[in-house]
């Protein structure tokens, strides 16, 4: 078998022409860079150094504008996905969100571009792979990416007059920050309410505990300077900002004397300054921007402070809801080997089962988990590392607080073992190594806070040095990281204690004081004022309802998307028995290990436990290694190890699945026996008998799960929704929706764990079982032989655990792994999936509103539509997104004040209607008919079907990294050809197409459909007997 893999192998190779090419490219895009000089001129800029960082594969090129003083990074690479981003340092002075506030109104349109909200218009006229705005403490960024030069170009030029030359009027300012306006804008004698989408988002924003908790810690431990205030807006702040305000700081932040540019990827950097200087900053002359940020004067004794907040409804033990977190102020971020050495710190003191703060505070089951602020944060100037927990008893505050210093106290008499430093820089390595597909963003995110405060972003990317200065550091002093605890820590007198409990009354007093803001706005204004509210509330209605005229924005041709997808070329053949997928990639060095397990013969009572038996089992410790030893090992020789649950759609056949978890690693080449070797032990002797490990565990997955609702909401209603509308809704609901959450906090209530002790071996019987189970391994070709030879041995240690189960359910059918070769019982080697196929299924509608703990809704509806390979389904993704851009996005957002909202089309064969972070519910219930009705009426243009197009197809060849190509093919068995019948039929979506799927899908009486609601306590829908209120 070896030899005949090996052989097809040497013929992939000859296939690989044009990955040699892409190769050559690559080589090109670095080297040129490496061809600047320091000090030469280039379109208005200054070369000042360049730097090969081959750790990285880059050139890092750094520039200073002449006339302006505009900073400018250039990181040259080999990757296509290219990066553009311009940061400002924005640091208000109060809480009114200025900048936030900022951030959302520039892209509401310029001086070139004076179309309303072009940036999101631009998301469907682009290419782009990502595009968005941050607003953090200190800084705005702007950053997108794209793999098409002309639509680098394209978005380049929306973004520089967006930022350097905005529109920022009056109507922008309402919409988007806030403004007084009528319930109802239509009727005047409607009572006066605040509305504004940052105003609704922040709300939205501060309902999440953990959120609300890290602004508060942040405020009060550097009390003196930008980060006292609440930079994103505090909800009852935003409306003190003025339109004038506004202005004022767009006038002296936003210009290229307090910029920082920077450029990343293989297209070439004269381009780029060529456009930004003739574009933008030939227009300024220096000013100085007067942002820098003081440094906090330290304390001279340590402080404690209490908030409150909301109770959680959720949380797994309602007696046990205080956080407790001492934090303490460290040195300045742009000391990058500092900054180094202290987030290193940080990792070796709380990260893992080895750390002495996990064994300290957290198995002590004290609480539930770490404080949702941990460890090493460098977004501030002053670095500051905080350390606490979540989840705990009134009481236990003091314990605590004594356990914070006496493990701090212990690190310094005893240090860290040479083992765990030595996992930590591999896990460093790995990093470095992988290659993920937004490499650019990455980059940029990472350099933003030192680069923020003048630090060298330069310095930052070489990473080797530090770690190379590092172990120096330990070598001539053993005693180096303890002497940083004592000095940080033990001795440091700027330290915060912040504890924060639930408040009953809390909602109660958020709302009131709401009420007295509002009363106060209106209680001075006279009969004109409110006339004129009313007015210019008809005016902005009407505005937001006018059909947009975007023809002043570039765009690319729906002719400028190439007609065809690559084929990465896959072999599949028989390893020791079971099926394996072999994808040839340029890992640089790593090796991914994955293996589908099926879950065909595992009973349905047993079902709402699997998904806690993936968190656990690869922690628990397995053959002769503790679960802290496992822990070790897996940090030392892997780059991770884990188990995710899967339920995944046929693509033929709507009520058709396959069920089963996926088993995910990755270690550098020269691991690959080890990797093996632990996830033998995994299937050959895992333990689970240790009650109180599991316990940990249990309590820190139902918190996580308790915590994700108020971010994830909308995906929680949408899975439910669907719960009923597909023989697959029931099993997602039970894996990873609100029954998931439930159950996860029951099992948290018990007082005994020996029950679910008892069960997760029996899961292991059927779930880690060769006889069901398929691999994929994504490797460079040099190395794929070698793991196969490595796969092959970890097969036959697990071979004892091959068993032939029943199946419990009649109902499964047989496809082909590789759909060139039909089943053929004499040649296994192509093997099979095995689905469940419920062709008698039967949906049903149901309404189910969650109360939730929350000012805002997540709204969903969810229809029964048809599987991927359906010629409909084309028409459905575009469908969904025209509602979107053209429809939905402008009455549920820009009307409705939510967060987000609109249509997608899921590949489980159900379409999705959603809002996030909603002040309505069953308004945006009608907006999604109403998107319905549009759609029907024909109402729309061939423009706008290109526009769903582009913004589709951006989706559809977003970049796949090394380690993830071949994957949909292996889980979903949707291979390259059908990928491209699939790009063909997107190509041909037509008007008419669009309005005949309106209608079969979406019509009244005929559509199959649920719906879902997480929002607060809801008198409409109780007092509705259609709605099933839990
Ligand atoms: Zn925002």
């Amino acid at each position: 078998m070896l030899r005949q893999t090996r052989s097809v192998f040497q013929k992939l190779r000859c296939l690989r022409g044009q990955q040699r090419t892409w190769r050559l490219k690559s080589t090109s895009a670095t080297e040129a860079a490496l061809q600047y000089q320091p000090g030469q001129k280039v379109h208005g800029f200054t070369v000042r150094e360049v730097v090969a960082v081959p750790d990285l594969f880059l050139t890092a090129v750094k520039l200073t504008h002449d006339k302006t003083g505009a900073q400018y990074l250039h990181a040259a690479r080999d990757d296509s996905n290219n990066l553009f981003s311009v940061q400002f340092r924005t640091t208000p002075m109060d809480s009114t969100g200025v900048p936030h506030i900022l951030e959302h109104t520039v892209l509401c349109g310029s001086e070139k571009y004076p179309c309303r909200d072009p940036f999101f218009k631009m998301l469907n006229r682009s290419l782009s792979t990502f595009m968005n705005a941050f607003t953090a403490s200190d800084y705005t960024m702007y950053p997108f990416s794209t793999q098409n030069a002309k639509d680098f170009q394209n978005l380049l030029s929306v973004y520089l007059d967006a930022v350097f030359f905005p529109c920022l009027r009056e109507q922008d300012f309402w919409q988007e920050g806030w403004r007084l306006e009528n319930e109802n804008p239509t009727d005047p004698s409607s009572p006066l309410v605040f509305k504004g989408v940052v105003f609704n988002e922040m709300k939205g924003a501060f309902s999440d505990s953990e959120r609300l908790y890290a602004q508060h810690l942040q405020n009060k431990l550097h009390p003196d300077h930008t980060y006292s205030v609440v930079s994103g807006g505090e909800p009852l702040a935003i409306p003190d900002l003025t339109w004038e305000q506004l202005k004022q700081f767009h006038a002296t932040h936003y210009h290229p004397s307090n910029a920082r540019f920077f450029t990343y990827g293989d297209l070439p950097l004269e381009n780029h300054l060529k456009q930004i200087q003739e574009e933008a900053l030939s227009r300024f002359d220096r000013i100085d921007p007067n942002t820098e940020v003081p440094s906090q004067p330290h304390w001279t004794s340590p402080r404690e402070d209490h908030v409150t907040c909301c109770p959680d409804a959720l949380s797994p033990d309602p007696t046990k809801q205080n956080t407790l977190c001492v934090s303490y102020l460290l040195g300045d971020i742009t000391d990058t080997f500092e900054g180094f050495t202290l987030s290193l710190l940080s990792s070796l003191m709380i990260s893992g089962p080895n750390s002495p703060f996990y064994k300290s505070l957290i198995e002590p089951k004290i609480g539930t988990d770490f404080s949702s602020v941990v460890g090493y944060d460098g977004s501030t100037k002053e670095a500051s590392f905080s350390i606490g927990l979540q989840g705990i008893a009134e009481e236990d505050t003091e314990r605590v607080k004594e356990i914070i210093n006496q493990t701090i106290s212990d690190i310094i008499e005893n240090g860290f073992e040479e083992e765990r430093i030595e996992a930590l820089l591999h896990k460093l390595e790995i990093q470095i190594k992988h290659q993920s597909t937004n490499f650019g963003l990455s980059l940029a995110s990472y350099i933003a806070s030192s680069w923020n405060h003048d630090g060298d972003p330069v310095e930052l990317l070489r990473i080797s040095e530090s770690v190379a200065k590092f172990r120096q550091a330990l070598k001539e002093n053993p005693r180096f990281l303890q002497d940083k605890v004592k000095h940080y820590f033990k001795e440091n007198t700027h330290r915060l204690t912040l504890s924060m409990s639930p408040e009953d009354a809390y909602l109660e007093k958020q709302a009131k004081a709401e009420e007295e803001k509002l009363h106060k706005k209106i209680e001075v204004l006279s009969d004109s004022d409110r006339k004129e509210i009313y007015e210019k509330g008809l005016e902005l209605l009407a505005a937001q309802s006018k059909t947009q005229d975007a023809s002043c924005l570039p765009a690319l041709r729906v002719s400028d998307i190439e007609p065809t997808i690559p084929i990465t070329p896959l072999e599949m053949s028989l390893t020791g028995g079971v099926p394996v997928q072999y994808c040839e990639q340029p890992t640089n060095g790593l090796v991914y290990f994955r293996a589908m397990c099926s879950l065909n013969s595992l009973p349905d009572n047993l079902k709402p436990y699997v998904p806690l038996f993936c968190s656990v089992i690869t922690k628990m410790g397995c053959g002769d290694l503790d679960y802290r030893q496992q822990a070790q090992q897996m940090e030392l020789r892997t780059g991770g190890m884990s188990v995710s649950t899967q339920v995944i759609p046929d693509s033929t056949q709507l009520d058709t699945f396959e069920q089963g978890i996926l088993l995910s690693s990755s270690c550098l080449e020269r691991n690959l026996p080890h990797m093996f070797e632990l996830w033998s032990e995994i299937f050959n002797r895992p333990h689970f008998n240790d009650e109180e490990r599991l316990r940990v565990l249990v309590m820190s997955s139902a918190q996580e799960l308790a915590n994700g609702i108020s971010h994830s909401g909308h995906m929680y209603a949408m899975i439910r929704a669907g719960r009923h509308l597909t023989a697959a809704g029931d099993l997602q609901e039970t894996f990873g929706g609100m029954e998931q959450v439930k159950f996860m906090k029951r099992i948290a209530e018990m007082s005994d764990l020996t029950q679910v002790i008892r069960t997760l071996p029996r899961i292991k019987k059927h779930l880690l079982n060769p006889a069901s189970m398929r691999c994929a391994v994504n490797a460079t070709p040099q190395k794929m032989s070698d793991a196969e030879a490595q796969l092959e041995s970890f097969l036959k240690d697990v071979a004892a655990n091959r068993k032939e189960h029943k199946r419990v359910r009649e109902d499964i059918i047989s496809k082909p792994l590789d759909p060139q070769k039909p089943l053929d019982p004499q040649d296994a080697s192509g093997g099979s999936r095995n689905l469940v196929s419920e062709q008698h299924f039967q949906p049903c509608q149901m309404k189910t509103y969650f109360e939730m703990p929350f000012p805002v809704n997540f709204v969903s509806e969810t229809v029964r539509t048809v599987p991927f390979s359906h010629q409909d389904y084309a028409s459905l993704c575009i469908l969904a997104r025209m509602m979107t851009a053209k429809f939905l996005h402008g009455e549920i957002r820009e009307k409705g004040g939510a967060y987000g909202g609109g249509a997608r089309m899921g590949g489980v064969g159900l379409f999705y209607f959603y809002s996030y972070r909603d002040p309505n519910s069953v308004q945006t219930l009608s907006a999604f008919h109403k998107g319905v009705d549009w759609a029907k009426s024909g109402c729309f243009t061939q423009q706008d079907i290109d526009e769903a197009k582009l913004s589709i197809f951006s989706t559809v060849d977003s970049p796949v990294a090394p380690a993830d190509k071949g994957m949909l093919s292996f889980l979903s068995g949707i291979t390259d050809e059908m990928k491209q019948s699939h790009r063909q039929r997107l190509f041909a979506v037509s008007h008419k197409q669009l309005v005949e799927v309106a209608e079969r899908y979406f019509t009244v009486g005929q559509k199959m459909f649920g719906v879902t609601i997480l929002g607060p306590e809801n008198e409409t829908i109780k007092k509705d007997p259609s709605w099933l209120v839990l």
